[in-house]
């Protein structure tokens, strides 16, 4: 039996609930983020996460890597989960990137959320949105996207013909492969004048004007289906938490939604120990960063300092400016949650530059699990954790892999060939490993004297 649901709003001094049926970008009381809550009591649940154990052919919901753990997300009647087959991703270790990060041999893992069937983690979340979005007759879906989100809605839109899609990206801040992935799936896609922040500003407005289901992260449904990667981290260790989770931020769903994972499965003891969460950014969007480490905001109790964090977004003038354009955001609509999710795990929040992140996305690559610039910067700042002392060589780590290294050819490229292209738009001159293409004329000793010299 299914656990009663309902929406809950993160604020305790506010706290109201909502029923499941209804639709809220946030708490139409106090404006806070709501959660997707559960009377547990009523939850048929093991005794140990280790004891959830699921046949993944025994049908289509056990097949994705979402549902198969539905009994920790019952907010939907068995049967009317939407899937396409997400979540049935990669966890491995990863032993040169251990090496490149300092930790001990055997100690690092890649959890590779690349595999999913728009190629990046997304579409966990999405199959949450979806199956919120069919069980109130949603129609048409929206979002503001750098780029994953719009790939992922429009997979799903045209997949299961639930909702058209509608997305808004920033003109000219969207990765190759991504806008492609859009285009091709038929979204209606419109380029507004302006970065991510922009668009999601808008996008907000819109969703309340035109009655548009919204799926991004505000979205407490999308949150649900993210806590999956968790889930899978901790099946891939047999149900033993590790000591650290690293994963990039950029709007902080990812991270709000791990928090809260591992926050549930604690207080229904079904773990013992809840892993350090570290939230990376990238040095040119580290509102994050900054509003940990420099401002000194806390969780509270959910009780952390809103005026004050009010007037710091209103003199916010930075604009965002990063070649992980996953995470290029100012303005991190679930900050509120990751620093709830910062409390819960007791985790810190950093930042990487470009240069850091594209040499650790060199290193991932030699693993042969590619990914796309943001999701480096867990890597990138895991190195850095383990310089800083902050992270134990011998911890046992998974950093997350949020998207495919097909998603952005042209920072790979650019990055292995040298060319420049990356020099005036980020600034970036000297990757450490860079592999470009060597040109041979077309000459049958010059290309065997090519070929013999790195022998
Ligand atoms: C969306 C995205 C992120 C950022 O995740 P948030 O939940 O917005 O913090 C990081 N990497 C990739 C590849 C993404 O698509
Ligand atoms: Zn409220």
């Amino acid at each position: 039996m299914n656990a009663p649901a309902f929406q809950k709003c993160i604020n305790p001094d506010c706290g109201k609930t909502y029923d499941i049926a209804e639709v809220h970008p946030g708490c139409p009381a106090c404006g806070e983020l709501l959660d997707v809550a559960y009377d547990w009591d009523k939850a048929e649940l093991p005794k140990r996460f280790a004891d959830l154990r699921v046949d993944k052919t025994a049908g289509p919901l056990d097949y994705s890597g979402v549902w198969r753990f539905r009994k920790l997300l019952p907010f939907a009647k068995e049967g009317t989960q939407v899937t396409i087959g997400e979540g049935r991703t990669l966890f491995r270790a990863a032993p040169k990137v251990a090496e490149y990060v300092g930790l001990k041999p055997g100690r690092l893992y890649l959890q590779y959320e690349g595999m999913n069937p728009s190629g990046s983690f997304k579409d966990n979340g999405m199959a949450g949105a979806f199956t919120h979005a069919k069980l109130v007759g949603a129609k048409v879906a929206a979002c503001a996207s750098t780029g994953n989100t719009s790939a992922s809605l429009a997979a799903f839109a045209s997949a299961t013909g639930i909702m058209e899609a509608v997305v808004f990206i920033g003109s000219g801040k969207i990765a190759m492969g991504k806008l492609s992935q859009a285009l091709e799936y038929g979204a209606r896609t419109f380029e507004i004048e302006g970065d991510f922040d922009d668009a999601m500003a808008r996008v907000l407005e819109v969703s309340a004007r035109a009655g548009i289901y919204l799926v991004n992260s505000v979205n407490p449904f999308r949150l649900e289906g993210q806590k999956t990667i968790m889930y899978r981290i901790l099946a891939g260790l047999g149900g033993e938490p590790p000591d650290w989770v690293v994963c990039p931020g950029g709007n902080l769903g990812n991270s709000s939604s791990f928090g809260k994972a591992f926050g549930e499965l604690k207080d229904l003891g079904l773990i013992d120990r809840v892993p350090r969460l570290a939230v990376i950014n990238a040095t040119g969007a580290r509102t994050l960063s900054r509003v940990v480490n420099e401002e000194g905001f806390r969780w509270n109790g959910g009780r952390y300092d809103r005026p004050r964090m009010d007037a710091f977004f209103r003199d916010l003038k930075d604009k965002a400016h990063t070649i992980a354009s996953a995470i290029e955001i100012n303005r991190p609509v679930n900050l509120s949650k990751c620093l709830r999710a910062l409390d819960i795990t007791d985790g810190v929040a950093r930042d990487c530059p470009d240069t850091d992140i594209l040499d650790a996305k060199a290193v991932v690559g030699t693993e042969g699990v590619g990914c796309e610039p943001a999701s480096a910067a867990s890597v990138a700042g895991l190195k850095k954790l383990v310089e800083e002392g902050v992270v134990d060589r011998d911890a046992r780590v998974a950093c997350v892999l949020t998207g495919h290294l097909l998603k952005a050819p042209e920072a790979t490229i650019g990055y292995h060939a040298q060319d420049g292209s990356l020099e005036e738009k980020y600034g970036i001159t000297d990757g450490r490993f860079p592999n470009g293409p060597v040109p041979v004329p077309n000459d049958i000793d010059r290309i065997l004297d090519a070929v013999k010299e790195n022998d």
